[in-house]
């Protein structure tokens, strides 16, 4: 991995949200985007080199709705740059851990992603990103 690139955190109310970590990173977000295909819309913010994923969920099966419902808002992953997606999953999978998808798919802030389980992680959700360029 080449550095931590954001950390993720499950949030009920995207505005509310929004106005806390305004006030607590004296930083305003810089940008929305929803990701469709994962039933969320995430708001960031650049803290240093690291961003910070606000997620909140867009319908009620959204993973994100479910990760509250069972363990309420907070730090829900850790994503790590890395260089080329599909190589790092080929070398984690060789090295026994396992993923909750099958490929990298577009994610939010122009990444290709992919979550290993958090099963076989200590128990952290754990992203891998790329950039696209
Ligand atoms: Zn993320």
């Amino acid at each position: 991995m080449n550095k931590l690139e954001h950390i993720g955190i499950a949030v009920s109310n995207l505005e509310a949200a929004e106005q806390l970590f305004a006030q607590l990173l004296g930083t305003a977000s810089y940008k929305r985007e929803e990701v469709a295909s994962e039933g969320v819309i995430t708001s960031f913010f650049q803290v240093g080199n690291v961003k910070i994923e606000l997620l909140a969920a867009t319908h009620a099966d959204s993973p994100i709705a479910k990760f509250i419902e069972k363990r309420g808002e907070g730090i829900h992953h850790l994503a790590f740059d890395v260089d080329d997606a599909n190589a790092r999953m080929a070398e984690l999978s060789a090295a026994g851990f396992q993923w909750i998808h099958t490929a990298p798919k577009d994610g939010a802030d122009n990444k290709r992603i992919a979550f290993l389980h958090p099963k076989s992680t200590g128990g952290v959700l754990t992203e891998i990103c790329e950039d696209k360029g």
